[in-house]
């Protein structure tokens, strides 16, 4: 019938293309098909949890690894190699029977054939995960998009330590007061976990840091001014964790600017809605994603952040085998009227339940639907300070961040992960000196 209809929509549409199509080299199976897309922190833990499963599982992401976003921070300031928080696919799934993984981009879905089209091919579904996570999101200001750093993929953290260094190496050459600032300030814009953690890495950096490597350089001449245009820093947490995040970074020097919004960035000059500027080469944007997209879905599932509006059990409305899971999915519930914060724990236990649920079909089970266990939220403002709003208690100072650490730590995928990141934090405890402070630049080849 599907492909009746293809070749009807084939035959009269004069748009749609008459090239043969090229499929994905993967064994048919007896057991029905099950196609995620992104191997991020939902469709990673969804494909683990189809272990032993009757389906085949094919998993296909745009990169070949996984990546831990939680600490790209760490990355871009120098403190841990890249290495060391991405985990690459294939080996995740070494021993998993049934499973495929294909590095390519997915461009289209084709709900009426169960069909998706890649970069590198076309592959059929019988039932399809959506799990392809969310990008940073500039309001619609192009200028802002061209010119910002932003922090959404493990490459972009790499620029911005780049960026860093380079910017500090400029400024030991430049002899006037004024225009030296501008290679020396940092703006941060976005007072959430990531804006904050970077700030207070940055003021750590200009501790600890400049004085041993840049003896010429006066640190106090560098300004780290942290954007957020809401009242509060942290606002997703509790307002005593928000207040003791900025008391800690504003006894770190970092300058703090609530209630202002960033409205236009060249790549020299932040303007603000207040009317007030700041000259810097770096502005670093932290203040909101915005849902990947995959064409084919109809307009009307796409919500709010450009997530897709699914039920309480992950399926995307009007659809009987195309889920959504993690940041892209938009669940709304008595409890979560906006829908889910889009954060690791909900992404994981979204994949881990429809992975049971998918399972429990073929065991003529009742399906569960989606229940949100909020285990709490975290941010590290630097050595021995983070807030931590835990189901049973709010803590801030050293114990909050050790159990930040803690939680970290046992996160990261793989134990050469866990080690290495545990060790050079052992390192940077005790020596405050990482020592990856590299400017690694791709060899551009030469035009002939
Ligand atoms: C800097 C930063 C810090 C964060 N810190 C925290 C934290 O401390 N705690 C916390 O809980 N959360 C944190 N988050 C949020 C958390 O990382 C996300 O909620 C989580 O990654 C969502 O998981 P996901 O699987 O939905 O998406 P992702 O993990 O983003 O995975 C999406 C995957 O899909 C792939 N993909 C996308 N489009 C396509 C396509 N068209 N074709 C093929 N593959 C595709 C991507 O390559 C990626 O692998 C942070 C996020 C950032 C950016």
């Amino acid at each position: 019938m599907y492909r009746l209809l293809y070749w009807i929509i084939k035959s009269t549409d004069p748009y749609y293309p008459m090239e043969e199509k090229y499929y994905f080299s993967i064994p048919e199976s007896k057991v029905p098909r099950i196609v995620i897309i992104g191997g991020g922190f939902a469709g990673l833990k969804m494909a683990r949890s189809l272990r032993n499963a009757a389906y085949q599982v094919v998993l296909i992401d745009k990169n070949n690894y996984h990546q831990f976003q939680p600490l790209f921070y760490q990355v871009a300031m120098s403190g841990l190699e890249p290495s060391s928080i991405v985990f690459p696919l294939r080996k995740a799934f070494q021993n998993q029977k049934q499973f495929y993984f294909r590095n390519a981009e997915v461009i289209k879905i084709d709900s009426l054939l169960n069909e998706v089209q890649t970069d590198r091919g076309w592959l059929a579904y019988d039932y399809l995960i959506i799990a392809i996570g969310a990008d940073t999101n500039f309001f619609g200001n192009q200028m802002i998009a061209d010119h910002a750093l932003p922090m959404k993929s493990v490459s972009e953290a790499l620029y911005l330590r780049n960026k860093i260094l380079e910017d500090l190496e400029t400024a030991l050459n430049i002899h006037d007061y004024e225009a030296r600032q501008s290679w020396l300030d940092i703006v941060i814009v976005g007072g959430g976990p990531t804006g904050v953690e970077v700030a207070g890495a940055l003021a750590e950096m200009r501790k600890y840091i400049l004085p041993k490597d840049y003896k010429e350089l006066n640190p106090e001449e560098i300004d780290i001014h942290l954007i957020e245009s809401g009242p509060s820093l942290l606002a997703g947490m509790s307002e005593v964790s928000g207040k003791k995040a900025e008391e800690f970074l504003l006894e770190m020097g970092v300058l703090v600017k609530k209630n202002t919004q960033v409205i236009s960035y060249d790549g020299r000059l932040v303007s603000m809605k207040d009317g007030s500027m700041i000259q810097s080469h770096k502005l670093i944007w932290a203040a909101g994603v915005t849902g990947n997209r995959i064409s084919g879905l109809p307009e009307d599932v796409i919500v709010k952040g450009n997530r897709i509006k699914v039920d309480t059990f992950n399926k995307v409305q009007g659809s009987e085998n195309i889920y959504a899971i993690g940041d892209i999915a938009s669940m709304v519930s008595d409890d979560y009227p906006y829908a889910h914060p889009q954060v690791a724990q909900v992404a994981m236990q979204q994949g881990q339940l429809l992975a049971k649920n998918l399972i429990r079909k073929t065991k003529g089970r009742e399906e569960r639907a989606f229940n949100y266990v909020d285990k709490g939220s975290m941010a590290t403002i630097g050595k021995n300070k983070a807030v931590a709003d835990l189901p049973f208690m709010k803590l801030n100072g050293f114990l909050a961040w050790l159990i930040w650490l803690a939680v970290h730590l046992l996160s990261l995928i793989g134990v050469k992960n866990k080690l290495l990141v545990f060790i050079n934090w052992i390192i940077n405890y005790m020596t405050y000196d990482p020592s990856l402070r590299l400017i690694i630049r791709p060899r551009v080849p030469k035009k002939v």
